[in-house]
């Protein structure tokens, strides 16, 4: 989508640390980090929410889970412990629309979120 900055972060027109990348999926560093390891795992393609995602397109979700299994095991996140954010809408704090999983680790996380 135009002037997204997930999606221009997906294909590489705007500069990003990546840990991960395929056609699918790509997983960076956040630019302003909540935890000493802070991530953000996109789908390519464009959505603003889990809700906008058609019945027939879901496995888009899926294949991102997969792809962030794979990564917190690489990055040597699991014997401590890591969590996972899906922000969505004004009273999450969502600021970007374009889906995005917060992988968030290396310190002890508060519970329950606030
Ligand atoms: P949200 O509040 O939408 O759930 O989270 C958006 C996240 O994206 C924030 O944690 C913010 O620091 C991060 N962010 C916003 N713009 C950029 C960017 O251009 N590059 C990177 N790496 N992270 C960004
Ligand atoms: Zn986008």
């Amino acid at each position: 989508m135009e002037d997204c900055i997930f999606c221009k972060i997906a294909k590489g027109e705007i500069p990003s640390e990546k840990v991960y990348d395929d056609e699918h999926s790509v997983i960076f560093k956040d630019l302003n980090p909540k935890a000493p390891v802070h991530l953000l795992a996109i789908p390519k393609e464009h959505y603003a929410g889990v809700h906008e995602i058609p019945s027939d397109k879901i496995d888009t979700m899926g294949t991102l889970y997969a792809t962030i299994g794979k990564v917190v095991k690489q990055e040597n996140l699991t014997e401590n412990g890591y969590r996972l954010v899906i922000n969505s809408g004004k009273d999450s704090g969502q600021l970007v629309p374009h889906i995005h999983v917060h992988i968030l680790s290396g310190r002890k996380l508060t519970w329950p979120p606030g």
